[in-house]
């Protein structure tokens, strides 16, 4: 019920991976045969991986992470283009690898907006239009959300950064294994995917960047990814991501067809629980996601008891849930705090069957109802309805 914290690397990835490590290892930089084998195989699954997204080979970047290629996206245009503005837009629902980046810049002379959701989480491209300034020198808005799953209208505010001439970035982490990820569909100019979310290996990401786009490198060096990313190529890894891939999309419609199913049985066995919320859109969702507010109850403990019965969800992102600060998605869609703190993220994945989901639904109603006999709260479920009206 954790699938989108992590995903194990399925079998076919791991196969192809296997000869990157002690056989063929050489340096991709290397004038020699195992250097140009390397080199072919990194060649080959950027080609791979250009083919699904629709670009050019040359617009694909391997990183070393989600979170790297976000921090390249936003720092590197930042830094390119701080001649012609210092103004980024954003959303008060992106991962933190776009929070604390955007936050880094403002302490050191950007401006950063903020945008709100809806009560869904979704950002609403007129709200992105309204934002735009002349100095507005990028917009950074993420596909799908890793907490409550809503997905944004990409497409529609990709359309208005193009006709206002801003460089687009999305965040497609979560959305790789689900959804349609062509860049010219998307209209976006940069996009970052990783491996770790698709059952390829954790460590490897990638940033898409348009052809024209002005970005600088985070990392100088020998000048290996096109100059953007510098460093002896993780060939092994990268062979694997591209695999990964390549599987998530070929078979992402069987896939998400199947986890709906699941999704929505889940769904609707929980919210038979009284005083409980969905968080997130009802129908512009992942299919993999039920994040659910059970109010009176602290989240955390809930994990624990959970946790005792073999069934692995989270509160909130992985990142946040160290702090026991509630999650700030949560809090931004308009739950209140003491709400907050009791919603819980259950996300499906390949291994997941209609027994999981009954365990699951079997299990929650008497954990929920012990913890609510020692809750010193009690918020009333007409005030989250009210609050939720707006
Ligand atoms: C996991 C995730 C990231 C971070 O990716 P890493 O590879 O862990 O650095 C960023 N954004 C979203 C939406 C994610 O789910």
């Amino acid at each position: 019920m954790d699938y989108a914290a992590a995903t194990y690397v399925r079998f076919e990835v791991k196969k192809t991976m296997g000869k990157y490590f002690s056989e063929e290892f050489g340096n991709p930089s290397s004038f020699n045969a195992i250097g140009l084998s390397a080199k072919n195989a990194v060649e080959s699954s950027r080609e791979k991986i250009a083919k699904i997204l629709g670009c050019s080979q040359k617009e694909v970047i391997f990183t070393g992470s989600g979170t790297e290629s976000i921090n390249l996206a936003i720092k590197g245009i930042a830094n390119a283009m701080k001649n012609k503005g210092k103004h980024i837009i954003t959303s008060k629902v992106e991962h933190h690898a776009a929070l604390n980046t955007c936050k880094f810049l403002e302490e050191n002379g950007f401006e950063v907006t903020y945008l709100d959701t809806d009560r869904y989480g979704l950002v609403h491209s007129k709200d992105v239009e309204k934002a735009i300034r002349k100095d507005t020198i990028l917009i950074t808005i993420m596909y799908a959300n890793n907490e409550i799953g809503t997905i944004n209208p990409i497409s529609e505010i990709g359309r208005i950064a193009r006709k206002h001439n801003i460089p687009f970035h999305t965040d497609a982490c979560q959305a790789a294994g689900f959804l349609d990820i062509n860049v010219n569909r998307l209209n976006v100019d940069l996009m970052t995917i990783n491996s770790g979310k698709i059952y390829g290996p954790k460590g490897i990401g990638l940033l898409y960047v348009k052809k024209g786009i002005l970005i600088e490198p985070l990392i100088h060096g020998g000048g290996q990814e096109f100059g953007l990313r510098s460093g002896t190529e993780n060939v092994p890894y990268i062979v694997g991501f591209a695999k990964a891939l390549e599987l998530a999309q070929k078979e992402k419609n069987k896939e998400s067809k199947r986890l709906k199913k699941l999704r929505d049985m889940l769904i609707k066995k929980l919210l038979k629980i009284p005083k409980t919320i969905l968080n997130g859109h009802p129908k512009k969702r992942l299919p993999n996601n039920v994040n659910i507010t059970f109010l009176d109850v602290e989240g955390e403990a809930l994990l624990l008891l959970l946790n005792e019965y073999g069934i692995y969800a989270a509160t909130g992102s992985a990142c946040a849930s160290e702090k026991l600060e509630p999650s700030h998605v949560i809090l931004a869609i308009g739950l209140p705090y003491e709400a907050a703190h009791g919603s819980i993220r259950f996300t499906l994945g390949k291994k997941t069957t209609r027994q999981d989901i009954d365990k699951v639904a079997g299990v929650l109603p008497k954990l929920v109802e012990n913890l609510r006999c020692i809750s010193p709260v009690d918020v009333k479920m007409s005030t989250i309805r009210e609050l939720m009206r707006r």
